[in-house]
């Protein structure tokens, strides 16, 4: 299940930096789906010394209990998502669709 994060000009240093600073903000009410737990998000912009994946391909964070908080919320919003495909998805009038943040824990 091992995907790679799609390299746009948004995937910078600049940008993690900025996911960083912002992460303390609420996740985004429209995000609904959850965490297919494929890893690409932890390659952002350089693959991240704690990933490992288990013998499923599910990636998995050596550091889980003490990630940090850009990590937990990943993506917090619409213009912060970079990895396509991703299990989470950004949509404005779907009320009835649930909402779910279940690998934020
Ligand atoms: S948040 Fe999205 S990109 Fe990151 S591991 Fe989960 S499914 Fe993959
Ligand atoms: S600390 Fe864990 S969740 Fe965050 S990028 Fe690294 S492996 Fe992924």
């Amino acid at each position: 299940m091992n995907m790679e994060a799609s390299r746009d000009d948004r995937n910078t240093w600049g940008a993690k930096l900025k996911r960083t600073l912002t992460s303390f903000l609420p996740v985004s009410a429209d995000r609904v789906g959850s965490c297919l737990r494929c890893g690409a998000c932890c390659s952002l912009p350089n693959r991240c010394p704690f990933l490992r994946f288990d013998k499923e391909g599910f990636a998995a964070c050596l550091i889980r209990p003490f990630r940090p908080l850009n990590c937990r919320k990943y993506p917090r919003d619409k213009e912060e998502q970079i990895c396509h495909p991703c299990g989470y998805s950004f949509h404005n009038n779907l009320k009835n669709e649930k909402k779910t943040a279940d690998y934020t824990d």
